[in-house]
């Protein structure tokens, strides 16, 4: 199975990437993570450190896909999930679509796309070209995460907008919106009902996952040493399990931008 987790810039979709991961590993299943933001921070609280790109490495060997060893470009991480880092184009020229493609080319070389019961796609911000949106042609349910706030609302539409396109071609559903950082939900409660789709989780802000980051481990290593943390990952086993149990998802119908700028606004 592969998913793909999308959302705006900074909502967490990385932490809660690593997280999501650890819990399907701890459901049994062989994971891997593909970071596919050109920040690269995509597997740090798996992995405790920033692991080589794989456009680092594929420069390094002048591009000869046959000269590179999956154990240059697939790292171990807590709980025994996978990592890969995808990197980015060089600033302000290629693709992160071509950064994608060549990611998902080399792993096939390697034999390692195929390997894995879950492949999660940890991509980035808002999808503004069909390029952000290649990850959507290699998954089966994407997920989008969001706060309670017009902005990452307003990315989640656009988002949705390119799960209906890429839907057409490819047998992709949205599997739903998890809410994070925010312990309230009226604005989340106010898009789905003009746009229906699940929400999987809404998670709070919660000071052990903001120093999770920083500590670069995931809740559940941190609750190995602290019990109490048990609780935060009980919001990720959630999404796991709803995700394993193959949820229908939706093909979402995206609302046009005016509808949304008075439906998640006062005037
Ligand atoms: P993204 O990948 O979307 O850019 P990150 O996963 O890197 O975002 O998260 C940004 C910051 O927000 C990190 O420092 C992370 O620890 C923090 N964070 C994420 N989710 C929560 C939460 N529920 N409560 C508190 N801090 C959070
Ligand atoms: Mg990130």
């Amino acid at each position: 199975m592969k998913l793909a987790v999308y959302g705006k810039g900074g909502i967490g979709k990385s932490t809660t990437s690593c997280n999501i991961s650890v819990a399907l590993a701890k459901r049994g299943k062989k994971v891997l993570q593909i970071g596919c933001d050109p920040k690269h921070d995509s597997t740090f609280t798996l992995t405790g450190f920033l692991i080589p790109t794989i456009i680092d490495t594929l420069q390094e060997k002048d591009y000869h896909y046959e000269d590179v060893w999956p154990e240059d470009v697939i790292y171990k991480g807590y709980g025994g999930v996978d990592c890969v880092e995808a990197g980015g184009p060089p600033a302000g020229a290629g693709c992160g679509g071509y950064v994608v493609g060549e990611t998902v080319k080399l792993l096939k070389e390697l034999n390692a796309f195929d390997e894995y019961d879950v492949i999660l796609f940890d991509v980035l911000g808002d999808v503004v070209c069909g390029g952000f949106a290649a990850p959507l042609n290699y998954a089966d349910y994407c997920m989008i995460v969001t706060d309670n706030g017009f902005d990452a609302l307003f990315a989640a539409n656009r988002i949705s907008a390119s799960v209906r396109e890429k839907s057409r071609t490819h047998p992709l559903r949205l599997a739903g919106l998890i809410g994070n950082r925010t312990s309230k939900r009226d604005l989340i409660d106010k898009y789905v009902e003009s746009v229906p789709m699940p929400v999987l989780e809404v998670l709070p802000l919660i000071e052990d996952i903001r120093v999770s980051r920083v500590k670069g481990k995931t809740l559940f290593e941190m609750a190995e040493t602290d019990p109490s943390l048990s609780y935060v990952c009980d919001y990720y086993l959630n999404i796991a399990d709803q995700i394993l149990s193959q949820p229908e998802g939706v093909v979402p119908k995206d609302a046009p931008d005016r509808e949304l700028f008075s439906l998640l606004s006062d005037f």
